[in-house]
Parts: C-alpha cells; sequence; structure tokens
C-alpha cells in the first residue's frame, strides 16, 4: 500500500480552507481524513475516525485546546471541517481519572464540552483520541489488519509483524473503558507508534497529519506483506450442481424467501445488492463455508450493517428450482430462529429491556453464484454488500495464514444492540414504500415521469422504462432512480428490460404499465395496419409488461400490484377515437381479468382512468386545436369537468400511489379527470 499524500494537494487544502477561516491543523486533518476515507482496504462507510488537537478561539472570544473528532453521521471519505467538532480537551482529559463512567455520562460530557454546541456527536472513540497525547490520531478498520488480528493467536502475530512498535490492547467494545485500557496501554510503553486493538482495527500516532497518515499506510503494507508470505490455498471447493441458476432467475426467490410477513398478510421487502467475481466465489464455494462464514464479524461495526452472520443459501440448480426454493426457504426459517434464539438469550444476559431487531439476514452468500447484500433501500443494500465484501477479503486472508476467529456472542450482541452503535443508523420514520422496487413503463412523459417522482418520494426504487432511454436517463437522473430502454411493443426488449431490473434491486412489487399512444380514424374506414399497431401498443404492450412483472412476483412469493393507464376512452369513446379506444377497453378487462387470477396470489391489479392531461398524448398543438373548434379558451377547454378543475400528471402519480398503498384494493379503476359523468364506472 503506497502513500498517497501530495504535498502539493496538501497545500491547496490549507489555502481552500483558510480562505474560509479554518486553521491549518483542522485543514490537513480534513486533508488525510478523505485520503484514508477513499480507500476501501483502509475505511469503508462510517467505519474509522480521526483527530487532531489545536486551539480555536471560542463563543466568548478565548482561545481553547481541543479536540477536533470525527463526528457521527460523517463519512470520511467525504468529510468537510463541520464533521469534525471541537471538543474542549482538558474536559475530555479529566475522564481519564475516573474508574468507570456509563455511556449516557460520557455522551453527555463530550456534549457539553463542545465548542460549537449544534456539532454533531462527537465519536464514540473520542476518549480514546484524548487520552493519547499525539496531536494527530487515525483510526481504521483496514482489511489485512483485520485478517492479522482476528486469529486465535493474533496478538503474537502482532508482536512478530510490528516488531514491538505498536502497543496491543485486548479486545473491549468502544467506550470508556476501551479508551481507558488503551491509554493503560500507550502508558507502559510511550514510544509506540500506535496501536492495535485486537478483533477491532488500528490507530496510529504523528506529530503531523502527514507521520499519523503515512504510520498507518506502513503498518498496514506490513500486514500485508505477511499475508502474501503465508499464503497457502485457502478455500477448497465444495460440491456444486452442473449448472448454477442465473441472477436472473435466483434474486426474486432469494428476496421473497427473505422477506418478513407482518401481522395485516403485508410484507417487510429488502432491496438486493449482487456482488460476484473470483475472490467471492471462492469464498462462497469453500468447503468450509459453514465454519468460517458463520464465525462471525471482522470487526464489531459491523453487526450494524451486516448482522452477525451472513445467510448461507444452497446452490441453485438450474435444473431443480423448486428444490432451491425449498431449501431456501428452510435456510431463512433457520437463520431467523436462531437469530430469536441468540436475542433471547443475549437480551436475558443483560437483565431484559433491549427489543428485538428485524431477524430478516443482510447478506446473503450463495456458493456457484456469489453474494447479496440486503437492505431497505438500495443505499443501504450496498453498504450491506460493500461490508460483506470487506469480510470476505478479511476471513480470506486470516485463513490464509491461520483461521478466522471473530469476537464472542455476547461482545456482538453489545455492539448490535448498542444504542450509540444504532445511532449511527439514524432513526428518521420509514416512508410508505420503504423496500419496494416499482417498474413504469413510458417513463420519459409527462404522467410516467411524474409517477416515478411520486414512487420514489414514497420510499420505492424506481426504474423508468421507455422507448427513449436518454430522456428517461434524465427523469431517472432527478429521482434518483435507473433507466432503461424499453420498446413495448419488442417482447425481447420488455423480457431484458425486466431482467435488468432484477439484476439491480432484485425483483418487483410494483409495475406502473404506462406507456401508450393516440391513433385516430373513423372505425368503419380505418386502415386495419392502424387499429393492429394500436392495439400492439395500448393492449398488448400491457399484457407484456403484466406478463413479465407477475412471473417475478410469482418467484418472489409475496404478492404485488399491477398498475394500467386505462384512459377515460375505454369507458366513454370519442369519435374517431376508436384505434386508440378499443385497445384500452381490451386493458381495461385485462387488468380484471389480472385481478381475478392472481388475487389468490396477493398480486393486485389497478388502473386509472385519466382524461385530459397535458402530455405526449395531448401537446400544446392539440389542446389548441380542439379550443379552436369548440370556441373557448385553451383553459376553458383543460379544465371542462365538473369540478371545472385542470388534471394535471401529478393528480395521475397520485392516484397511481394511492393503489399501490390501498392493500385491500384490487380491480379497481380510478377517475382522475375533473368528473366526468359519461366516463364515471359505477
Ligand atoms: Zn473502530
Amino acid at each position: 500500500m503506497e502513500s498517497r499524500y501530495d504535498d502539493r494537494e496538501a497545500e491547496a487544502a490549507v489555502r481552500r480552507y483558510g480562505a474560509q477561516g479554518i486553521g491549518e491543523d483542522v485543514a490537513l486533518r480534513v486533508y488525510t481524513t478523505r485520503l484514508l476515507g477513499s480507500d476501501p482496504r483502509l475505511v469503508l462507510h462510517g467505519g474509522g475516525n480521526t483527530s487532531v488537537k489545536t486551539t480555536v478561539t471560542d463563543l466568548m472570544g478565548e482561545r481553547a485546546e481541543v479536540l477536533c473528532v470525527k463526528g457521527s453521521g460523517w463519512d470520511m471519505a467525504a468529510i468537510e471541517p463541520a464533521g469534525l467538532p471541537a471538543v474542549r480537551l482538558a474536559a475530555l482529559r479529566k475522564l481519564r481519572d475516573r474508574e468507570t463512567l456509563s455511556d449516557e455520562d460520557m455522551v453527555a460530557a463530550q456534549r457539553a464540552s463542545l465548542i460549537d454546541p449544534m456539532a454533531p456527536n462527537p465519536s464514540v472513540e473520542t476518549l480514546l483520541h484524548a487520552f493519547v497525547p499525539h496531536k494527530f490520531v487515525d483510526h481504521t478498520h483496514a482489511t489485512a489488519i483485520l485478517s492479522l488480528i482476528d486469529q486465535p493467536d493474533g496478538d503474537a502475530l502482532c508482536a512478530e509483524v510490528f516488531d514491538g512498535r505498536m502497543g496491543v490492547v485486548p479486545y473491549i467494545m468502544p467506550g470508556f473503558a476501551l479508551a481507558r485500557r488503551a491509554a493503560e496501554v500507550f502508558e507502559r510503553k510511550p514510544d509506540v507508534l500506535g496501536l492495535i486493538l485486537s478483533k477491532h482495527g488500528i490507530f496510529t500516532f504523528g506529530a503531523t497529519a502527514r507521520e499519523a497518515y503515512e504510520r498507518m499506510i506502513d503498518m498496514v503494507s506490513l500486514a500485508e506483506a505477511r499475508l502474501k508470505r503465508g499464503h497457502k490455498a485457502v478455500f477448497v471447493t465444495a460440491q456444486l450442481p452442473q449448472q448454477v441458476a442465473p441472477l436472473a432467475a435466483v434474486a426474486p426467490v432469494v428476496r421473497g424467501a427473505c422477506a418478513l410477513k407482518r401481522a395485516d398478510g403485508a410484507h417487510r421487502r429488502f432491496v438486493l445488492d449482487f456482488r460476484t467475481g473470483p475472490a467471492i466465489l471462492d469464498y462462497v464455494n469453500g468447503a468450509e463455508l459453514p465454519r468460517y462464514g458463520q464465525a462471525g464479524v471482522v470487526t464489531p461495526d459491523h453487526t450494524i450493517r451486516t448482522k452477525n452472520w451472513p445467510l448461507i443459501a444452497p446452490s441453485p440448480d438450474a435444473a431443480k428450482p423448486d428444490a432451491f426454493k425449498r431449501a431456501l426457504d428452510a435456510a431463512v426459517a433457520a437463520f431467523v430462529e436462531r437469530y430469536e434464539d441468540y436475542f433471547a438469550r443475549q437480551n436475558a444476559r443483560v437483565g431484559g429491556g433491549r427489543r428485538m431487531l428485524d431477524p430478516a439476514p443482510r447478506v446473503v452468500l450463495v456458493p456457484g453464484l456469489g453474494l447479496f447484500g440486503l437492505g431497505r433501500s438500495r443505499k443501504e443494500a450496498r453498504i450491506a454488500a460493500d461490508v460483506a465484501l470487506q469480510a470476505v477479503e478479511a476471513i480470506a486472508g486470516a485463513e490464509a495464514i491461520g483461521r478466522f476467529e471473530s469476537i464472542s456472542e455476547a461482545d456482538m450482541f453489545d455492539c448490535e444492540y448498542w444504542p450509540l452503535e444504532q445511532a449511527k443508523l439514524g432513526n428518521a420514520a420509514e416512508k410508505p414504500l420503504a423496500g419496494q422496487v416499482a417498474v413504469v413503463t413510458g417513463a420519459a412523459g409527462a404522467i410516467g415521469s411524474a409517477t416515478a417522482a411520486a414512487f420514489a418520494a414514497a420510499g420505492a426504487e424506481v426504474a423508468l422504462l421507455d422507448i427513449d432511454r436518454d430522456r428517461a436517463q434524465a427523469r431517472a437522473d432527478a429521482v434518483g432512480g435507473i433507466a432503461l430502454a424499453c420498446d413495448v411493443t419488442d417482447p425481447a426488449s420488455v423480457a431484458a428490460a425486466f431482467e435488468r431490473v432484477v439484476e439491480t434491486f432484485g425483483g418487483v412489487d410494483i409495475a406502473v404499465s404506462n406507456a401508450g399512444a393516440a391513433w385516430q380514424g373513423r372505425i368503419g374506414e380505418v386502415d386495419e395496419a392502424v387499429l393492429r399497431a394500436s392495439f400492439e401498443l395500448n393492449f398488448y404492450g400491457h399484457q407484456r409488461v403484466a406478463q413479465a412483472a407477475v412471473k417475478i412476483m410469482r418467484a418472489q412469493g409475496t404478492g404485488g400490484c399491477l398498475l394500467f393507464n386505462v384512459s377515460k376512452q375505454a369507458i366513454n369513446p370519442g369519435p374517431d377515437f376508436g384505434p386508440y379506444g378499443l385497445p384500452k377497453a381490451a386493458t381495461l378487462a385485462l387488468l380484471r381479468q389480472y385481478a381475478l387470477d392472481y388475487g389468490t396470489e396477493g398480486i393486485r391489479a389497478n388502473g386509472v382512468n385519466a382524461d385530459r392531461v397535458r402530455s405526449g398524448l395531448l401537446t400544446d398543438e392539440m389542446i389548441a386545436a380542439r379550443a379552436r373548434a369548440r370556441g373557448v379558451s385553451e383553459q376553458t377547454y383543460m379544465s371542462g369537468n365538473l369540478l371545472g378543475r385542470e388534471v394535471t400528471a401529478e393528480d395521475v402519480a397520485q392516484a397511481f400511489l394511492a393503489q399501490a398503498l390501498a392493500l385491500k384494493t384490487t380491480a379497481d379503476v380510478t377517475t382522475v379527470d375533473g368528473g366526468n359523468i359519461a366516463a364515471a364506472l359505477r
């Protein structure tokens, strides 16, 4: 591992932050914190922290000696000076004399000593930073270090590799007790360059930002060299099926098996993030996976991202999909039971009072295929997958030179259920469609993009499908979704788009079949080719999308929701609009058929009959022409309904969203037309 410290970049950081009134110490602290944070071999997702001891002017105008330490909720890769709250150093050091200090008192003491009372909570490892005298202190959970220390003889290995230059602190969970113990180890040998925290990570010290950073690089490099030297063939491959089922077939089954059934019959679902590659396959295909893959976390703060153990799925035999599903369901049931037992046992140990987190796995290892990270959003799923990947690398390294060993179950529980650790996840209320995946066709148009935006705002992950991929991409960027090219008149195009959605998110829960276009012609004279073209898009297009979605929903086994853009033409035909209205009438019958045929599987089918919405179907020119023909203003034409209000694409989107959320409603058609008795269904 090479140092990436660059004098010119460091000077630029000092100049840039200096212009904002930030001192050189903090500017350099930000610079090297980012260097550490941007290398996944050193730091992942909120793990690790850094500090600098410096002086600032407090609100009373007096100089104060402070510790600027990473604040909770900040990511080292993107840290700013605001992410390094300043805490009065003298107050922190006073705590060194205490015998014990509760977590609540520790947090209160740290907050009470903040220079800026609005600053974020200082890191849970603040006191350790405060108790060592060095100006710059860096802390990571570097992968190579974890390989070295997650061993039964990890301390002896450290003595050999670091040759006495690092102190070794036995495992204690983060907090006051660890800080105190680390200070004792340091004080016994104050010339050490840093500390190894058994089964946890590494601290390095320095008089300058560069020195602390480069000591981190040097120590991690020594660990890497030791791992290379000891490299034996690690994983003996287990017996695998002759042909492993593909990702697109496996993901919905995994997603369905891991969803938790709620009391009201609905499901708590997860988004999946898939990873594979030679290193992952070596690991998940290993004959001893049940040993090393279930031994526990590689560093304690992984518990909140991945739980203590991943789920090991059976290998999916392409020739036996039913057997895979049955074996997977059994594996998930066993995982949940194990988790509940673990919780009950450990909760009793600490005297009760903890509330069990959901027992679903956050990482699924699939021999022959790869691994999935699971989360209530795509972001969470990605974090779980990144963390799982680090665990794969750290455990592979540990097994290469010895045998992977984690902390005890009790230690894992203490971290997983530590309020200060859970606080890192934030506790914002979840949105109603969290964990769900929605596909919208015709998503580049007015109604499609408004619908995608409404579903994204309600917490769903959204895939925007459109024949015009570039326009869909612009809409997707605006709502944080993905864009895919899809021509609903082409069966192969529909199949490919849904396959991509499954590979990206793990499945589909909601399909908004919205793509359509208007054809006109007097029905007795219209060319049959026109009628067929309209049926191809306005009826068969809906059927293809619904069929593709239902296939995935059935593989998941957690129900789902089909939503069709039907149009008022299906009920209240307009003159010369037969080529458009007839297939839409068939689509109305289609949604009822889906509601009938798949209701027993929890798959609902609903539709919206909208009218006079500005869109690709009803362009500004068409509106102008129609208003002229009736001798009224455009505004009068557009609001020519019972309520006298113009209907917008957002109104249609909200109707789709309401149908998606109405878990007891199927075969419903909602009118969004401002009121038109001739188009009313009942
Ligand atoms: Zn740590």
